[in-house]
């Protein structure tokens, strides 16, 4: 049975120091019965003192008060609930006051028993001391060797006493009884410990678990920063209690998902971990610093005015803007933001949708820059989201068109091809043009499917015009990043039976510049097939002519902001002059677009384009006027076939 104190020894020494200081505070709760106790050890002196009026008896009776008023003294000074440091020592002084006061009176009683010839003392002492045993047994079942200790010191000195002087049989029994006492108090102290403990061990488990689960619930795991639970929480706070304008900035990382696909995501991660830590210095009492998810953070602050969350914002973008990592993998960031700031009665939900409209507005002006909210945004946006529901079914359903418009050999006066260009005819806001709906198209990742029909019904279309006329399709800048254009090309061209080399693709200039590897390969393998590639809107946007080394265009078209704008005559006529010479000497054949009198045409011919498009020789039509067409061109000689696939009537809006 004694045993299981060497058990508890030594998972009594691994416990969690948590648990350990709870179990100390324990020791330290009761006070009302540490005062009765050292009361009693006094009470006990004096009658003891005042019978015997032996020095020993007088000498061990002074202690014993002394040492329950010490006791009683370091239980008034004892402060629970921030122990954590001085643990062991309150520990210590526990476990020396509480065993001396124990020892002292063992001592008593044994001086008593030994002594004293009062049987009516020999009965208060051993009652006494019994009864002191068995409560600090109890009281400090969290403790056990102080427990036990106590138990021992007190308690055993009666079997002394009894078993050193002669009493009999009934003083032998007494004595074997308290030796027996001993025992079952020291196993059921030990048995109360173990239950006591796993209940304090749980107890600080759950303890812990809610803590952790806790800061978990309001923290973002990756960043350590807020997360949006919290967020919402502040703003909400901020806009009940605080008279001051709120501001909402909302953040986006510019290009963030190219940097996580091209550099891995731990590099993403850690970039994230970046941007968390260097906002964090706006995180103030009075202001909130989350992640939303992905790449979007949102700092929550009080402002004076508008201006002033202008300025943060201007603050905020330069502190993310500065390079991330070092040496070879230094990458510039650049940051979007959307604010909005609070107006009387305004709710947590719309202040956060009006900051993440601004922000929409602000990565669709071209990204790197600072939107404040302004209702019109939100009626474009609610407007754009109709239309890009309603994109949607006329892609499914192809309510879509093509028209055509024909590219002119400028010396022949022959047509050469077709350009295959997009109508929308929308049920109620009528004709909306490519330039509205492609862009829509992009975002919302239709455009392929799109590009694939257009490529579909273009080469259809062409395999009835005469042999000399090929087709040119527009090419999506996103298409070039993807894997399907291959696939989309050659099923169209086999599908119609068209042969390559009358299939032409317009590729933008964005499509060659955004920094696109795969771009390279992609026109190489189409040109090797005999599809030829040109250059679309050249000279609009971008001003690095590199490109047009690196990469292998059949033909270039000038963009027709330069043709046809008719003031700043002088510089159009610059670049087009710059870009003939520029193509001339690379080799390229260049088509003018946009031609509209027969002045611009003289000129692109003075210059050396070789074809021109424009609405002097006519404008996109419906495929079923392109044989009426044809007929009054020099093409007319030329067979057109006549159709053999029923295809979808079409309404002219050019
Ligand atoms: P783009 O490829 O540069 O097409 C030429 C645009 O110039 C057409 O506008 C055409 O109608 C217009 N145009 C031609 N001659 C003249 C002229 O003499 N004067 C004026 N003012 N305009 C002229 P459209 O049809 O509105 O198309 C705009 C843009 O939409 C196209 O520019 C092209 O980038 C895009 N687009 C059209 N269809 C498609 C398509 O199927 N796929 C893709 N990805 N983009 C398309
Ligand atoms: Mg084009
Ligand atoms: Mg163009």
């Amino acid at each position: 049975m004694l045993l299981n104190v060497f058990k508890v020894r030594p998972k009594d020494k691994e416990l969690n120091h948590a648990v350990r200081v709870a179990l100390i505070e324990a020791l330290y709760a009761s006070r009302a019965s540490l005062g009765i106790g050292a009361l009693l050890g006094g009470a006990v002196a004096a009658v003891t003192s005042y019978y015997c009026r032996t020095t020993l008896v007088e000498v061990t009776g002074l202690l014993l008060t002394l040492c329950g008023a010490l006791r009683v003294a370091s239980f008034g000074i004892f402060r629970p609930g921030n122990l954590s440091a001085g643990a062991k020592k309150w520990e210590i002084l526990y476990d020396i006051g509480a065993v001396s006061y124990a020892a002292l009176l063992g001592l008593l009683t044994l001086e008593i028993l030994l002594i004293s010839p009062d049987l009516r003392l020999h009965a208060l002492m051993a009652t006494l001391a019994t009864g002191y045993a068995a409560g600090a047994a109890g009281r400090n079942t969290g403790r056990p060797f102080i427990a036990i200790g106590q138990l021992l010191s007190s308690a055993l000195p009666i079997s002394i006493g009894l078993f050193a002087t002669d009493r009999g049989p009934a003083g032998m029994l007494l004595a074997v009884a308290n030796l027996l006492f001993i025992i079952v108090v020291t196993d059921i102290t030990l048995l109360t410990y173990k239950t006591v403990l796993e209940a304090f061990i749980d107890r600080q488990e759950k303890l812990q678990l809610a803590t952790v689960y806790e800061k978990l619930s309001k923290t973002d795991p990756l960043t350590g920063i807020d997360n949006r639970g919290t967020l919402r929480l502040t703003l909400e706070r901020l806009l009940q209690h605080r008279e001051q304008a709120i501001a909402v900035l909302w953040l986006d990382l510019d290009r963030f998902k190219q940097i996580n696909d091209t550099m891995g995501h731990a590099a993403g991660d850690d970039l994230l971990h970046h941007v968390a830590s260097r906002l964090s210095k706006f995180a103030t009492p009075m202001a909130s610093v989350a992640r939303f998810g992905g790449d979007e953070f949102i700092v929550v602050v009080p402002v004076e005015n508008v201006e002033h969350a202008l300025k943060l914002a201007e603050m905020v973008r330069e502190v993310i803007a500065k390079p991330v990592g070092s040496g070879q993998g230094l990458m510039d960031l650049t940051v979007s933001i959307g604010i909005a700031i609070s107006s009387p009665g305004i709710s947590s939900d719309d202040l956060l949708r009006h900051a993440d409209v601004a922000l929409y507005e602000a990565k669709a002006k071209g990204r790197n820059r600072v939107i404040l909210f302004d209702p019109e945004m939100e009626r474009r946006l609610v407007d754009r989201q109709h239309l890009e529901h309603d994109l949607k079914r006329a892609i499914a359903q192809e309510e879509l068109d093509l028209h055509f418009q024909p590219i002119v050999n400028l010396a022949t006066k022959r047509v050469e091809s077709f350009e295959a260009l997009l109508r929308w005819h929308h049920p109620i806001h009528g004709n909306i043009p490519p330039s509205t709906f492609v862009p829509i198209a992009e975002s919302i990742g239709l455009i392929d499917s799109l590009t694939a029909w257009v490529l579909r019904v273009a080469c259809a279309e062409a395999q009835r015009w005469p042999d000399s006329i090929s087709v040119a399709v527009n090419i999506s800048a996103g298409l070039l990043k993807g894997r399907d254009l291959p696939t989309m090309v050659v099923e169209a061209l086999m599908a119609s039976g068209l042969s390559p080399r009358r299939l032409e693709l317009e590729i933008t200039e964005s499509a060659i510049v955004e920094d696109n590897p795969n771009a390279a390969g992609l026109l190489d393998g189409f040109q090797k097939l005999g599809i030829r590639v040109s250059l679309d809107d050249f000279g609009t946007g971008y001003s690095s002519l590199s490109y047009l080394c690196r990469y292998k265009f059949d033909r270039i078209k000038i963009d027709r902001s330069f043709i046809s704008s008719p003031d700043r005559q002088s510089e159009t006529r610059a670049v087009v002059q710059a870009i003939c010479s520029l193509a001339k000497s690379l080799d390229l054949s260049v088509i003018a677009e946009g031609i509209e009198t027969p002045e611009q045409e003289d000129y692109v011919v003075s210059q050396g384009c070789a074809a021109g498009q424009g609405y002097l020789f006519a404008r996109p039509m419906p495929r079923e006027h392109i044989a009426g067409y044809l007929a009054g061109t020099p093409n007319s000689a030329d067979a057109v076939s006549p159709r053999i696939t029923p295809l979808r009537v079409v309404r002219s809006n050019a």
